[in-house]
């Protein structure tokens, strides 16, 4: 049933990254006037992801750079946005979403932009609510305002992510070690060269690597009361 006084929009974009709000700015290059949705389980606006392990992390760069849109885009081109709102179900024979909050959603086009999330650590504890999983702008302030005191700081997984986020830190004056199965960064992807050149730079920058692949009994042991930050 589809919750009373909840209109269609000609088009509803599911997801708020840069994939989602690009397809509601080329749907208003084709149609002029149509009502556009972007729905998103992200509670902040369309923002860069890139920037929360480089210069925003390193404080080079401020909150209000990260925005893909004003806010006036919005407005002015009659895309509507509904933040912090996940789509639970959708049903295309009816051509309508279901929200978490029990409402529903018609529409005529929908497009999927729902793009990616980062891998929980999948070992005992890796649950543990002080990890900082790295991923949208809230967990990207979270590891600002960790940066903000010097301190040791374990990351865990050596891809882009990992590593921007160890060299941002260490930038900020944190003691970081980086934990990694992997002799040098980015080996499989890379290769051996490049990942010795990563892993000398890493090291200029003054991050610590601890190799061998993560142990959580390890971490137990040698930090037990600090912060662990995990990229995916
Ligand atoms: C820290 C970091 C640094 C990065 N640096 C770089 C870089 O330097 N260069 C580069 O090329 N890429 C980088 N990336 C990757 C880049 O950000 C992604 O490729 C890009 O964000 C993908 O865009 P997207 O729109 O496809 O999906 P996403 O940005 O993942 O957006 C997906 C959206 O869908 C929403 N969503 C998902 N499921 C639902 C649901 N059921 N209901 C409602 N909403 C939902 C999410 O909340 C989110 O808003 C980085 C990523 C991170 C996290």
């Amino acid at each position: 049933m589809t919750t009373p006084g909840r209109r269609s929009a000609p088009l509803v974009v599911i997801g708020s990254g840069p994939g989602g709000l690009a397809a509601a700015q080329s749907f208003r290059e084709h149609d002029a006037t149509s009502p556009g949705l972007l729905i998103s389980a992200d509670p902040d606006p369309p923002y860069a992801r890139p920037p929360l392990t480089k210069d925003y992390l390193t404080g080079e760069s401020e909150r209000s750079e990260l925005w893909l849109a004003e806010e006036k885009w919005f407005a002015d081109h009659a895309v509507s946005l509904r933040l912090g709102t996940e789509v639970v179900a959708l049903d295309r024979a009816a051509r309508l979403i279901r929200l978490d909050d029990g409402t529903t959603q018609p529409y005529d086009r929908l497009v999927l932009a729902t793009g990616s999330r980062a891998q929980p650590l999948p070992v005992p504890g890796g649950d543990d609510p002080e990890l900082i999983l790295v991923r949208d702008l809230a967990s990207g302030e979270r590891l600002r305002e960790l940066a903000a005191t010097p301190r040791r700081v374990v990351v865990i997984g050596s891809g882009f992510i990992g590593c921007e986020a160890a060299a941002s830190l260490a930038v900020r004056g944190a003691d970081v070690v980086l934990v990694t199965g992997e002799d040098v960064p980015h080996l499989s992807r890379l290769g051996a060269d490049v990942g010795k050149r990563l892993a000398g730079w890493l090291r200029d920058a003054g991050v610590h690597r601890a190799g061998g692949g993560f142990r959580p009994e390890a971490r137990q042991r040698r930090c037990p009361d600090r912060r662990v930050v995990a990229d995916g």
